[in-house]
């Protein structure tokens, strides 16, 4: 991208880049501060994931009481979630509450997608540009752009010619989508998939899911919030926020597990395991003992009571068996929630098709057909095939540094970051729940605010000491990089062909890219760093250039 230095162009400190949950608390944040910021947002409105995702179903896995902003103590007393777990629609609603409530709409711009962005060696500034040719300059650049906010439909040939409708589940259309007497396809078995297919299933004349790897599924047991819980919860807000911030996943309310699956009875692990089961969630079950996820062993006793529960619930065993998976060890892809999924088999106008044994061949005018021959009339076809997980929208940006080096460069290996919220060789860059970050292994507004609080307290560790510019030394990234990388090899994790490693996206290098040292780990050495005077970061003034800071 060539550099534009006249003045005609919109000059900001910051430039926040996605209105979603994150790039609006840093916006409130910072805005506070006396930045001049600015959000840029391609879609038509604020709340990323839950403005993408109306798909019918959609609904968050954390618990309402946790999954909402901390940092204004009235807002959190005054919103009533009506349910346990929030539905897509009442989260939107709370997002756009918030954005009313702080006035941040005027300092979001929507429909504009940042389409290059460049460094500028010469003045510390990062020079944008947007779908609609705007130039905007900036000292700091937030890529506030999500994990799960670049949706991915597989290449199939013959789509074009399909004759009905198809959707994807993270770009569903506004009015909703009204299923009722049709023949559907559902591609994928994801949480989406998985979220959707009962609902889906209540208005198809027939429904064909397209599976090709079964999930582990847990049920979630929503229903509408309990007053008295509500009223137990936010009477101790405080100390549940607190709570969360000290525990792997940020969530509050599961005490530490202090045993092994391994050292107890069969019956009293399974007794424990009943009872996780029928509370509902899925960190329950998973923290259930200390050795769930580092341990095959252990993990064998939890992933074969949900495989019993499976063919306890589908009453056909050849479809029981076709849903049961045993290529992975449980928790090692995303745990899904849901509601009545496995029950939705047991209806006889909603068939299972194996796509690992005969995969999808091709679309045709009236369906698909896949390897085995097999032809499929549908008038539509649901794509619940996810995203190209926490790298995809940022190597959707012509992002450069301006001395040559490219994002596509830096991570043709796979991502390499710097605690998940800047890059070596990407001087004032920011990244919000980066790669390296516990990002989706965390509770993700609770990350958020904590990344943008970070970035808020460095930034003005910067304003203080008068620099305009920090770098990441490479040796800080690469320490990083290898710890985060330790810590995955220490689990079962790397263990599961899972969207952690990007095994859904075809040539995506296999990297597993989520920080699983705890959330509480991992904010400590955030916090420490600070305390330190940001050891590994590299300070400067653009007129100077001379070090301010070891
Ligand atoms: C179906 C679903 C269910 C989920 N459930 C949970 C859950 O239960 N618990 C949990 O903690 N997390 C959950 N998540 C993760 C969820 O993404 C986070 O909780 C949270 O919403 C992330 O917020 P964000 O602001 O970081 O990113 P996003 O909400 O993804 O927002 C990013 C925004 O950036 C915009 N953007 C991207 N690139 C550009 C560009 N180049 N120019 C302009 N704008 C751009 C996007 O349009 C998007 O609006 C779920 C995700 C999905 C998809």
């Amino acid at each position: 991208m060539t550099i534009d230095h006249s003045k005609d162009r919109t000059e900001l400190d910051v430039a926040i880049v996605g209105a979603g949950v994150s790039g609006l608390y840093a916006l409130h944040r910072l805005r506070a501060l006396g930045y001049r910021v600015r959000v840029y947002e391609q879609g038509g409105d604020a709340g990323g994931t839950w403005y993408w995702n109306r798909y019918p179903g959609c609904r968050c896995d954390v618990e309402s009481l946790e999954y909402s902003y901390s940092f204004d103590e009235t807002l959190e007393q005054e919103w009533h979630w009506p349910e346990r777990y929030g539905t897509q629609p009442e989260i939107l609603r709370y997002v756009n509450h918030v954005v009313d409530r702080y006035n941040l709409r005027k300092d979001i711009v929507f429909n504009c997608p940042i389409t290059a962005a460049t460094f500028d060696e010469e003045t510390d500034q990062w020079q944008l540009s947007t779908g609609g040719g705007e130039r905007i300059a900036s000292r700091f650049c937030i890529m506030a752009t999500g994990n799960l906010s670049t949706p991915r439909v597989p290449d199939y040939e013959g789509l074009d010619s399909f004759q009905g409708k198809w959707y994807h589940t993270g770009q569903w259309p506004h009015d909703g989508v009204d299923f009722t007497g049709l023949r559907v396809g559902v591609i994928g078995t994801g949480s989406s998939g998985v979220q959707s297919i009962p609902i889906i299933a209540g208005q198809a004349s027939r429904l064909h899911v397209f599976q090709r790897t079964p999930q582990f599924s847990l049920p979630a047991r929503n229903g509408p919030m309990d007053s008295d819980k509500e009223t137990a919860h936010k009477a101790a807000y405080r100390s549940h926020r607190e709570a969360a911030l000290d525990t792997p996943f940020g969530m509050s309310g599961h005490p530490p597990p202090t045993q092994s699956a391994l050292d107890i009875s069969d019956e009293e692990r399974q007794a424990a395991y009943e009872a996780k089961w029928a509370e509902g969630g899925s960190i329950s079950f998973l923290y259930a003992y200390t050795d769930l996820l580092i341990n095959k062993a252990a993990n064998d006793t939890a992933a074969d009571f949900v495989r019993d529960k499976i063919r306890q619930t589908v009453n056909d065993p050849k479809v029981a068996e076709k849903l049961i998976p045993h290529d992975h060890p449980i928790g090692t892809k995303r745990l899904i929630l849901d509601s009545g999924y496995f029950e939705t088999y047991n209806q006889d106008h909603v068939t299972l098709v194996d796509v690992r044994e005969a995969p999808i061949e091709r679309f045709t005018p009236e369906g698909l057909r896949t390897a085995d021959g097999n032809e499929y009339e549908l008038d539509a076809v649901v794509f619940a095939t996810g995203f190209d997980a926490m790298t995809g929208a940022l190597r959707n940006i012509a992002l450069d540094n301006g001395a040559g080096l490219t994002i596509q460069d830096k991570w043709s290996n796979g991502p390499r970051c710097f605690m998940g919220l800047a890059m070596a060789g990407f001087p004032n860059l920011f990244m919000i729940t980066g790669p390296q970050s516990p990002s989706v292994k965390a509770q993700m507004i609770l990350g958020g605010e904590q990344h943008s609080d970070w970035i808020a307290e460095f930034l003005e560790y910067m304003r203080l000491n008068d620099v305009t510019r920090f770098e990441v030394e490479q040796k800080a990234e690469d320490d990083w990089v290898l710890h985060n990388n330790d810590i995955a090899d220490s689990t079962l994790y790397p263990l599961a062909n899972s969207w952690y490693v990007g095994a859904n996206v075809p040539g995506k290098p296999r990297v597993f890219m989520p920080y699983v040292g705890g959330f509480n780990r991992y904010k400590k050495a955030c916090d420490e760093l600070a305390e330190k005077g940001y050891p590994g970061l590299r300070l400067s003034r653009y007129d100077e250039m001379s070090d301010v800071a070891d």
